[in-house]
């Protein structure tokens, strides 16, 4: 079977760039499982649903259909059939997200769409229980950290308006909600690789990654 390398790490870290870089090196398919998360809280959104009763989203946890396109260099996700690439960075996708994705039927559905994506393997898989749930078998498996104001940096840089300031505190609300919840929350699989990307370019992080594949 191909190869899995699972790629775990709170936001900011510097994983889908990474994630991509080292799928298209090795000629790898690359899945955002993040995109999964927001694509289904951006579906209850538009849909009506209370985000602070976990019993709605528990709900209509099935309903949203999801297609994942898994080119790394055009990555994909449509709801019920129309692009949502845009609408699933919003701020206000990104502010309810962790209400959802503590769901716990929704975290089931989901795992089970990525296992079934992941397949026979040969992809790189970004998200926050990769290495821990989605494929503790993973043979790779890489738990990307940053220092706080580096991640709320690079956020920053990547969505114009916001302050520094801004994205740290909301960065570190989202990462205390991922961190805590009781259902998969974040945490480093005992056996992944801890890479610190706080001092690192987006190439030198890909090299890193690379490095220990081949190890
Ligand atoms: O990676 P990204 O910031 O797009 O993830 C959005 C949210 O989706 C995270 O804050 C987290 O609540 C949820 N998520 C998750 N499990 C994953 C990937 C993302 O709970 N494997």
């Amino acid at each position: 079977t191909g190869l899995v390398v699972a790629m775990d790490g709170p936001s900011g870290s510097g994983k889908s760039s990474a994630s991509r870089g080292v799928a298209r090196a090795l000629g790898l398919r690359y899945l955002d499982t993040g995109a999964m998360y927001r694509a289904i809280t951006w579906w209850m959104l538009s849909h009506g649903v209370d985000l602070a009763d976990p019993e709605a989203v528990a709900a209509r946890a099935q309903e949203p259909v999801l297609t994942m396109g898994t080119d790394p260099d055009a990555p994909s996700v449509a709801v019920d059939g129309a692009d949502a690439a845009g609408p699933v960075r919003t701020a206000e996708v990104t502010a309810a997200v962790s209400a959802v994705s503590a769901v716990p039927e929704v975290r089931r559905r989901l795992v089970a769409e990525q296992r079934e994506i992941i397949g026979a393997g040969g992809i790189v898989v970004e998200g926050r229980d990769i290495g821990t749930v989605v494929a503790p078998d993973a043979p790779v498996k890489i738990y990307l950290t940053a220092s706080a104001d580096a991640r709320a940096a690079r956020r920053s840089a990547e969505l114009d308006g916001t302050t520094v300031e801004a994205q740290k505190a909301a960065m570190a609300r989202r990462d205390t909600l991922d961190s805590t919840r009781k259902t998969d929350p974040l945490t480093m699989a005992p056996d992944a690789v801890e890479l610190d990307t706080t001092p690192l370019n987006l190439d030198e992080v890909i090299a890193e990654v690379l490095r220990v594949i081949k190890e």
